[in-house]
Order: C-alpha cells, then sequence, then structure tokens
C-alpha cells in the first residue's frame, strides 16, 4: 500500500502546501481518495495518477478547505473517459453539496456545453457519483478494502458533521483524522494502527496567540495533544499535517493572517517547536507532511 499526500495544508491558499488531499494506493493499483481540497486533482496529475482511476473519495467534512476540488476531480474524470460513476462517500449532506455542482447545479453551463459530444454522452455516469451518506462504524466494503468511520470533534454537529477514518487493505490499517480536537473517537479509530495521518493545524504558540486574541472557534488538536493520541492508540508511525500556514515565508499570506498570527514568528523553523511537543509522549517515527510526499506501507 502506498500513501501519497497531494495537499497538506488549510484553509488558505498557500504557495507551498496544497488543501486537503490524500491518496491510498493499493499493489493492485487501486486508487482511494480522502479529502478534495483545492488543487487535488492537479496534484493526482502531478502524482503520475489519472484522476479517472480514482474509485471512492471519501470527504471527511464539508469545509471548504476539505471539498472545492470535487467539483474539478469529477469533471475531470468525466473528461478523461471514466466509465464508472465513482463512489461519493461524505457525511450527512453530501448529497445535497453534489447534486448543486453538475447537471442542474452550478457547473450546468459546462455540463450542457460537454454533453453535446457523443464521447462525454457515452460516459455520462462518469459525472453522476454514486453518493452515500456516511454513519459511524463501516462505510464501505469491497474485495480489497474497509473503510470505517466515526463522528469527530471539530465543530458541532448540528451544523456539519465531520469523520475521522479507518482504511483497512493488505494487512495494513491507516487512520486519517480529518480535521478535530482531540477526541476518544480517532485514539480507537487508529487503535494499533500502521499510519495515523493526523491533523497538527498549529503549533502551541501560535494556539497561545489565538487563545489571547479570541479567533479560532474550530477546534483542531494541539502538538501535545497530538503526542498523547499517537501514544494511547499505539500506533506504529504518524504523520502529521494540515498545517495551518504558520510555516509559510509568503508576504500575502502574512498580511491576510496578521489578526490570526503572530506573523512575525511565522516561518519553517516551528516545525522544531512542533516535534519537541509531539515527542513529549510519543517516540515512535514522526514526520511533517509535505505536497508529493510518499509513503510505503
Ligand atoms: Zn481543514
Amino acid at each position: 500500500m502506498k500513501v501519497t499526500f497531494l495537499g497538506t495544508g488549510a484553509a488558505f491558499p498557500d504557495p507551498e502546501r496544497g488543501q486537503s488531499g490524500i491518496l491510498i494506493t493499493l499493489s493492485n493499483h487501486r486508487h482511494f481518495l480522502l479529502d478534495c481540497g483545492s488543487g487535488t486533482t492537479r496534484q493526482l496529475v502531478c502524482a503520475g495518477v489519472d484522476p479517472a482511476d480514482v474509485d471512492v473519495v471519501c470527504l471527511s467534512h464539508l469545509h471548504h478547505d476539505h471539498i472545492c476540488d470535487f467539483p474539478a476531480f469529477i469533471i475531470t474524470g468525466w473528461m478523461f473517459d471514466r466509465e464508472n460513476a465513482p463512489i461519493l462517500l461524505g457525511p450527512k449532506g453530501v448529497k445535497h453539496f453534489s447534486d448543486h455542482l453538475f447537471e442542474e447545479g452550478a457547473f450546468k453551463s459546462d455540463f450542457l456545453a460537454r454533453s453535446h459530444y457523443q464521447a462525454r454522452k457515452d460516459n455520462i455516469a462518469a459525472i453522476r457519483p454514486d453518493i452515500r451518506e456516511m454513519e459511524p462504524g463501516c462505510v464501505y466494503e469491497d474485495k480489497d478494502v474497509r473503510i470505517f468511520a466515526d463522528w469527530v470533534e471539530h465543530i458541532p454537529r448540528e451544523i456539519s458533521e465531520c469523520f475521522g477514518v479507518r482504511i483497512e487493505a493488505e494487512d495494513r490499517v491507516v487512520a486519517f483524522s480529518g480535521d478535530t480536537a482531540p477526541c476518544d473517537a480517532m485514539v480507537e479509530l487508529s487503535k494499533d494502527a500502521d499510519l495515523l495521518i493526523h491533523e497538527c493545524t498549529f503549533p502551541q504558540s501560535f494556539i497561545e496567540f489565538r487563545k489571547k486574541t479570541g479567533v479560532g472557534i474550530h477546534a483542531h488538536t494541539s502538538p501535545g495533544e497530538l503526542g498523547r493520541i499517537a501514544k494511547q492508540a499505539n500506533v506504529k508511525s504518524l504523520v502529521a499535517t494540515h498545517f495551518g500556514h504558520f510555516d509559510s515565508t509568503s508576504p500575502v499570506l502574512k498580511k491576510a493572517a496578521r489578526n490570526h498570527f503572530p506573523i512575525d514568528l511565522m516561518g519553517p523553523h516551528l516545525f522544531d517547536e512542533m516535534a519537541v511537543d509531539i515527542r513529549l509522549e510519543y517516540q515512535g517515527p514522526l514526520l511533517f507532511a509535505r505536497d508529493l510526499m510518499r509513503i510505503e506501507l
């Protein structure tokens, strides 16, 4: 099994990072996509993967940095001669989201123009995802893979459900947190996993700053909390991801972040602080995700 990090950033456009997107590839070349934030479709091509070859997409929650490339992903698959409808897993509301995009939605004009051509009429199924709204438990199973999901704690569930997932395939287990504050569900999902991919949006010094200034109502996991989760779950390796642009040197991002971050402190050196805090409780293999980073399990 191979894991490819397509996007490792958070809600801002970042020169160094796409938004959330992770590809799981089995040894038989089947592809499963977790999240589809901005840039994900292009990054698939950068990674040498045809978007039309991705069978299953699982969206952890409906925040824009996890879903906004989904229209591009679907339309590209259609143009790239995908034959079958891709399977779309997501929280409650994902059907509403998808149904308002294509034939009767935001991209209706695009749909009408392209479906004029015979080739696009022939593979019209490609633009009609097989949508399955998730409930906690096993959300997908076939001969190669089982995917389990549970609610995590990011934003109030009545506003939007947020899921973490556990993928079992080829005698390996990969867990992915989506966005969340530390929660028991994620410890359970990642129990004894070969790889835990967990959000770690801000270093502790930025969390303190955000507390003082009253920004950041959405819950995330601090580096110290992440170390505790990895230890409690007894994971064999850990990749931190979904970085909230604290490492960026972009003047545009610094200007946009001036009310959210201590921008004078921004830069890649903050990963040193993050590592020290994760290491307070977790001593196993640790990587900080970068776009197009690949891991063989
Ligand atoms: Zn996010």
